[in-house]
């Protein structure tokens, strides 16, 4: 049988950040928040360490972990090189929710890079993130504090959902900000390549460097037959049990596609949702709505995305329906998750005003 762990579950005060750093450096896990999704950290000089991540999540032992520090001395310990485009983006985007990936040195073991010579990096704003990375005094291994496969955890109780009796530790620091995980960049060619969009922008990038490029697999559904370059890509992710369906055109043609749809659901004694924003919202009548933000702020949607995907989960419902969220700087962020959480499963309005999916 499993061995079932008491995890300590704390407020995230000065006692309680020393002891999960102690916990850190005997090579335990602790989840701690950040300011873009909750982490599940351990010492990422540690291979017995970072083997336990992949073990509490169920994580497919490929799928590589982003190293977490608070100053630019502990990078120069886990990288073998830093190039003049990489100085560039920490100077503008660290500490925040920014990840870089750079060739790694001898020191950090293949268990926390998935087997890759490359290790992915990101310093981190929240002021717990840093505390605890500080007390431990060490690098921090970090993917997201939940099972494998779940929406990533955005408040202390997602976590405990996931992971109570698998880790040491939860440090209960709120809600995080920023809601989404971290943007992934590429620095190790020629030009910066985007491998996961996120709270900063290609916008933002192409700003200060000129160009940059998005990785294929971010715009489209996955070749099954290409190797994607962020392991993770390939995983099923942030899927609700329930089957989901992106409904996209003209909003009077999402209102009223999803209401027709929902209604012959119902009418086969089908428990429905649906995924809209307080624009919409009066739109769908007596449905069971579930207000993701507005378009107005497209920020509150990207808080509350993963949120709504939990709560599906525990109401149990048979099918959503989602509006999607293409516009604006964060829409790329917003509609990668939603799409892998619908499985890639869109019904566009023919001759709308959204464009292919590839
Ligand atoms: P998570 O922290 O759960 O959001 O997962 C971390 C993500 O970072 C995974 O999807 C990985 O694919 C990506 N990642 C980590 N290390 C690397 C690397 N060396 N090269 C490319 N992607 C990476
Ligand atoms: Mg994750």
């Amino acid at each position: 049988m499993e061995n079932i762990i008491d995890t300590i579950c704390a407020k995230a005060d000065e006692a309680s950040i020393r002891q999960a750093g102690q916990i850190l450096k005997r090579g335990g896990l602790v989840a701690f928040p950040t300011e873009t999704v909750y982490g599940l950290g351990a010492d990422a000089l540690n291979e017995d360490a970072a083997a336990k991540i992949y073990a509490a999540k169920g994580r497919p032992s490929d799928n590589p972990l982003i190293v977490h520090i608070t100053e630019r001395k502990m990078l120069d310990g886990i990288v073998s090189e830093v190039s003049p485009q990489a100085e560039l983006l920490m100077e503008k985007f660290w500490p925040g929710p920014m990840t870089l990936i750079f060739r790694k040195s001898e020191q950090v073991p293949y268990e926390t890079t998935g087997g890759l010579d490359t290790v992915a990096v990101r310093m981190p704003s929240h002021p717990v993130a840093r505390r605890l990375i500080q007390e431990a005094g060490l690098p921090i291994a970090a993917p997201s504090a939940n099972l494998s496969g779940r929406p990533s955890p955005t408040s202390a109780s997602h976590v405990e959902e996931d992971l109570n009796g698998r880790i040491d530790m939860i440090l209960d620091g709120g809600d995080v900000q920023i809601g989404l995980e971290s943007t992934i960049i590429d620095v190790t060619g020629d030009a910066p390549v985007i491998l996961r969009p996120g709270f900063i922008s290609r916008e933002d990038v192409e700003a200060l460097m000129g160009s940059c490029t998005l990785d294929p697999a971010i715009v489209g559904k996955p070749d099954p037959n290409l190797r994607p370059k962020a392991p993770g890509m390939k995983y099923r992710h942030y899927a609700p049990q329930a089957d989901m369906l992106i409904v996209e055109g003209d909003p009077d043609f999402v209102t009223r596609t999803i209401c027709a749809k929902a209604a012959k659901d119902l009418a086969e004694g089908k428990k429905v949702a649906v995924l809209c924003t307080e624009e919409s919202r009066a739109a769908y009548g007596d449905l069971s709505c579930h207000t993701v933000g507005t378009r107005g702020n497209e920020e509150t949607i990207a808080h509350n995305l993963f949120r709504c995907l939990r709560e599906f989960d525990e109401e149990k419902v048979d099918m959503i329906y989602s509006e999607s969220f293409r516009e604006g700087t964060l829409g790329g962020a917003i509609m990668n998750r939603l799409l892998k959480a619908a499985g890639y499963h869109v019904l566009q309005q023919i001759g709308g005003a959204h464009g292919s999916l590839s």
